[in-house]
């Protein structure tokens, strides 16, 4: 195992900071090998400490899907409402490296978005080189019409002949219903790429991203991936 300063892995895992790590430690909180130890420079391996009685919070690093409710932002930012992050511990907005999420989901959809602390995942998963696949169910506001499946074979036009999306995959699973497949994600891109077909999306829901399925997750819990 690698071993860390105390104070270093506290505070990477985000129970506290670097500073604070003395005070913590003097409050006997902390036990290395079922010892009560205040020192703050100790080389430990991460298997051995318990913070009040309990191990670790993922030492190894984080990978969870979480189930999206509506009106939540893909933001650290406190000021756009709520964060798909107060439903998660608090204490891994507090790590170094700090969860983010892997892309973002806008705040009126719902569905299955990755939170990690792995930037390299992040880019191996969201680099549009990849081509990963999401899979999204969508509602219209009006009876989809068979040539739809069509033009996204052909990859949508989206703006004024700015932007061609890349083929996508469209099957009508009910009147105003349908799962689409993309493997790229651009701003806005499953809402805009119906809004250039000539339907409104009234609801969007991601239940796939790559080999991840949102199964039975209830919304606004959240499962870990690592196993
Ligand atoms: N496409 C969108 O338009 N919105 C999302 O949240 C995801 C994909």
């Amino acid at each position: 195992p690698t071993l860390k300063r105390l104070d270093q892995l506290l505070s990477n895992l985000g129970y506290c900071s670097r500073k604070e790590a003395r005070y913590f430690l003097k409050d006997k909180r902390v036990r290395v090998a079922g010892e009560i130890t205040k020192s703050a420079s100790l080389k430990v391996d991460p298997a051995n400490v318990l913070v009040d009685g309990a191990p670790l919070d993922m030492p190894d690093g984080i990978l969870v899907m979480l189930n999206k409710p509506e009106g939540y932002v893909c933001s650290h930012d406190n000021n756009e409402g709520s964060r798909i992050y107060d439903l998660l511990p608090s204490r891994w907005e507090a790590r170094n490296p700090k969860v983010v999420s892997v892309g973002r989901l806008d705040k009126d959809t719902t569905g299955l978005i990755l939170v990690t602390d792995d930037t390299k995942l992040v880019h191996q998963l969201t680099s549009p080189k990849n081509h990963v696949d999401k899979l999204y169910v969508v509602s219209v506001d009006r009876p989809l019409e068979e040539n739809i499946v069509n033009e996204f074979a052909k990859g949508v036009m989206l703006g004024d002949g700015e932007e061609q999306c890349l083929p996508a995959k469209i099957e009508i699973i009910g009147e105003n219903m349908a799962n689409v497949t993309l493997n790229e994600g651009k701003y806005h891109q499953v809402r805009r790429m119906f809004a250039a077909c000539g339907y409104y999306v009234d609801t969007l829901h991601r239940e796939e991203f790559g080999a991840y399925c949102l199964g039975d997750l209830a919304e606004g819990e959240w499962r870990n991936l690592i196993p």
